[in-house]
């Protein structure tokens, strides 16, 4: 039993192996890329470009398509 809790929701996570959660420790691949995309938003800057406008990714929101 593997338990954890998701950086990004803050879900509380409870798997048997690692298996069966890829996102691990992320509860989702969705968590997972919200927290990739955190990383990028400070790492890729393209230079002459103007930083793309995003709005903050609130816990409980409902799906939103970016
Ligand atoms: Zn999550």
């Amino acid at each position: 039993m593997i338990q954890g809790r998701c950086p990004i929701c803050s879900r509380r996570l409870e798997i048997a192996a690692r298996n069966d959660l890829p996102s691990f420790p992320f509860c989702s691949k969705r968590c997972r890329l919200i927290d990739l995309g955190r990383w990028a938003d400070g790492t890729y800057v393209i230079p002459g470009a103007p930083p793309p406008e995003k709005p903050e990714v609130s816990p409980g929101e409902p799906d939103d398509s970016t």
